[in-house]
């Protein structure tokens, strides 16, 4: 990759993040122990709830759900705009993922939602898009109105803040994202973050093989030889090694999240008197993004100023191509999504990463603006 181009995104690695790696390596225990039980209980008082952590985010998804009893024959509600991590979740489970359309700031619209309730639907996950909630008490009505676990896919929202309280502070079950250019990164990671005692246990065996309280064991530096095991399992925790380049990100997070939400609010401005770019609303002194993502309607040649724009040394991106789209999830009985469908031809994410520079923003803008005047 040439020096000068400007990334869509990129993790940022320090030396704290190599020596907490090298500390590791010198310890010689690289699988779930001790780091892992450090960064879930640094990341416990960020959000102010007990956390698990786990390899992934589509597996902190995945547990999630199981642990809330979901599988075959249920039906789970999810914006099709998404990435296709939350709908492989949702069938990695068994159950059929639903796809919905979404409403005028690209979340899961509720409307549209309710008319695809079947006697099947147990759970709703939404989307936080591009780092967004929006109202999330009448999500939280409607799947309360219809007995709905609520998974909120949250990889995009690290340290997003909804009246007043960080998202995974409250509401039912919140799943995060730490791969290598979510908002903070653990190499890969992810993790579940809930107050409900009957979740976090299950997610806890389940992600070691569903191996009863093998968790205890491993934060002793033990092993469980005689055990149980009462539910299918997967091989999902996090190791040592990913733990300790965490802990290190969630004390650089505060630098990160303002330096996100300033070259937000600065492509916002650039943006706010062309009448044929609109950003994607999200209000930055609350939003802390993930992605930034433009609408530029009547758009009909998005692969050719991608090109034009990597010429230029700009990378560009599209999230994400709608999951009904796809082969394994289309579904001939679902009603159409016709505002995701005309919508998501529009959308091009731009550069945004905490080493991106205000000179780089403003030269993505104008090349951008150039293109399509
Ligand atoms: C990144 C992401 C995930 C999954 O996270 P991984 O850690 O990559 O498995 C799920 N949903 C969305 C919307 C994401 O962007």
């Amino acid at each position: 990759m040439s020096d000068n181009l400007i990334r869509l995104s990129k993790s940022c690695i320090g030396d704290a993040e190599k020596r907490a790696v090298m500390g590791v390596l010198d310890r010689e225990y690289l699988g779930m122990g001790s780091e892992v039980q450090q960064f879930e209980e640094v990341l416990s008082e960020f959000f102010g709830r007990p956390t698990v952590c786990v390899i992934n985010g589509t597996a902190a998804l995945h547990l999630s759900l199981q642990a809330c009893g979901i599988g075959v024959g249920d039906e789970v509600l999810v914006p099709s705009l998404t990435y296709v991590a939350s709908f492989q979740a949702i069938s990695a489970t068994g159950a059929k993922p639903v796809a919905c359309d979404i409403n005028e700031i690209y979340l899961i619209d509720c409307d549209d939602a309710e008319k695809r309730i079947t006697k099947n639907t147990k759970a709703i996950m939404p989307v936080h898009y591009t780092g967004g909630v929006g109202n999330l008490d009448i999500l939280y009505r409607f799947a309360n109105k219809y007995n709905l676990r609520v998974i909120e896919d949250a990889a995009h929202a690290l340290g997003t803040v909804y009246n007043s309280q960080r998202v995974g502070s409250f509401g039912d079950i919140s799943c995060f994202s730490f791969d290598g250019i979510k908002n903070i990164t653990s190499g890969e990671g992810g993790c579940i973050v809930t107050d409900d005692e009957a979740i976090l246990k299950k997610a806890r065996d389940a992600r070691l093989l569903g191996v009863v309280k093998d968790t205890d064991k491993r934060y002793l530096g033990e092993r469980s030889w005689d055990f149980d095991t009462t539910a299918q399992g997967w091989r999902f925790h996090m190791s040592n090694i990913m733990a300790a380049i965490g802990i290190e990100q969630l004390k650089r997070f505060p630098k990160f999240a303002k330096k996100r939400q300033q070259l937000a609010k600065q492509y916002d401005n650039l943006f706010s008197s062309h009448l044929n770019i609109h950003p994607v609303p999200r209000n930055y002194d609350t939003v802390v993004p993930h992605i930034y993502v433009v609408r530029i309607p009547g758009i009909n040649n998005k692969s050719d100023i991608k090109k034009k724009l990597l010429q230029k040394g700009i990378m560009v991106g599209y999230h994400y191509q709608p999951n009904h789209w796809l082969n394994f999830f289309q579904d001939k009985k679902n009603a159409p999504l016709p505002i995701t469908d005309n919508i998501f031809p529009e959308l091009m994410s731009l550069p945004l990463h905490p080493e991106l520079t205000k000179i780089n923003v403003k030269y993505v803008a104008s090349e951008l603006i150039k293109l399509i005047s």
